[in-house]
């Protein structure tokens, strides 16, 4: 049983879950007293209508709310919407029409903007198709038609330009200005994700915490901006030659994160042992080569998030101490030593 500060949490962190149940309790609220009306006037054919509806919208919003994937359930609720305003426009006609243009705009609600669009016009074009006999005269269906269509429109463009604010939002606030590498706090949000995957069905991640070997002397030499221009070089090479399911953030200052999946021992020992090699011999600064240290780990059984993250950096530590330009793995919960890749660097 969900608690209510669960269920509190829940409608403030998912806008689909959120509108989806709001939009059930409003057609439940309608539906209901009509149906209890037929009861009570023994019309049991819209008694037996009713009470349909009324179970698909529970059983739409509980798949939801059980399953936490809102997105299929409101996709089903929007083609439920549309054929309802069929049937609805078909058993009492004009006076129904004025409830097309709140569907139209709530379907925007309930997929993405281009899903909710098409399915606008095409229940527009199949009202006009199938219910033409309704309008009055050709005049009268072809102003519903315009408008209905200048309602999908106007939300449409609303919809997209909300949909990209949202994206460059969400970019400014996971990302870190300077390198455009994921920052500390998603890196806290993926560690936990890393973690429940891997109690979930113990998918393989490991960790490498990397760090810019005298990174301070650079700075004094050459000025803070020169410093800017190599964290953004390192960035952009490890960025761009890490796999599509592996993440890369900068941890803070000049210390950065990869987090590896699927992996194991041997294969985070090798991308770290290529990592140091590729900045030593890619990224030349006033002809001096640019050398990183790195620390690793691989999630183990019954470890938490944070001491997971305290292996990887204490064998960064151990890398530091042992001359820099090195990477070392932690295998300590393999009761061996740890692996020094430094050997291939
Ligand atoms: P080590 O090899 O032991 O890691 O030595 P280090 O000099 O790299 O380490 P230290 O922690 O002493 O220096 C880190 C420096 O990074 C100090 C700080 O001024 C610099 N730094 C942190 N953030 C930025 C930044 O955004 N831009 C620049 N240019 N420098 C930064
Ligand atoms: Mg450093
Ligand atoms: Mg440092």
């Amino acid at each position: 049983m969900m608690s209510l500060r669960e269920i509190r949490y829940r409608l403030r962190h998912d806008f689909q879950l959120a509108v989806l149940s709001s939009m059930a309790l409003v057609a439940l609220s309608i539906i209901t007293p009509f149906t209890i009306y037929r009861l009570l006037k023994a019309d049991w054919m819209m008694t037996i209508v009713d009470s349909v509806l009324i179970l698909a919208i529970i059983a739409t919003v509980l798949y939801a709310w059980y399953t936490g994937n809102a997105r299929r359930s409101c996709q089903a609720l929007m083609y439920f919407d549309f054929v309802l305003g069929i049937v609805g426009v078909h058993l009492f006609g004009t006076a129904i029409l004025g409830w097309v243009y709140p569907m139209l705009v709530s379907n925007f609600f309930l997929a993405s903007p281009r899903h909710a669009a098409l399915t606008g016009i095409l229940f527009l074009l199949m009202l006009l198709i199938i219910e033409h006999q309704i309008f009055p005269s050709p005049l009268a269906g072809f102003t519903f038609m315009a408008t209905g269509l200048l309602v999908c429109f106007y939300t449409y463009v609303f919809a997209q330009r909300a949909e990209l604010q949202y994206r460059q939002l969400e970019d400014l606030a996971s990302r870190d200005t300077l390198t455009g590498a994921f920052n500390r706090r998603t890196f806290q949000q993926e560690l936990q994700r890393a973690y429940q995957a891997f109690q979930r069905d113990g998918t393989p991640y490991g960790l490498l915490v990397l760090d810019i070997d005298h990174f301070k002397q650079i700075n004094d030499t050459w000025g803070h901006d020169a410093g800017d221009e190599i964290l953004v070089r390192l960035a952009q090479l490890i960025e761009g030659s890490v796999r599509k399911t592996d993440r890369f953030f900068r941890f803070g200052g000049e210390e950065f994160v990869l987090l590896v999946f699927p992996t194991n021992l041997q294969a985070l020992g090798t991308m770290a042992s290529d990592t140091c090699l590729q900045v030593e011999r890619e990224i030349i600064y006033e002809g001096k080569p640019l050398t990183v240290s790195i620390g690793g780990a691989v999630l183990c059984p019954q470890e938490a998030p944070s001491a997971w993250f305290a292996r990887a950096d204490a064998a960064l530590y151990s890398a530091k101490h042992q001359g820099r330009n090195r990477a070392i793995i932690d295998c300590s919960y393999e009761s061996i030593l740890p692996i020094d890749v430094s050997a291939s660097v």
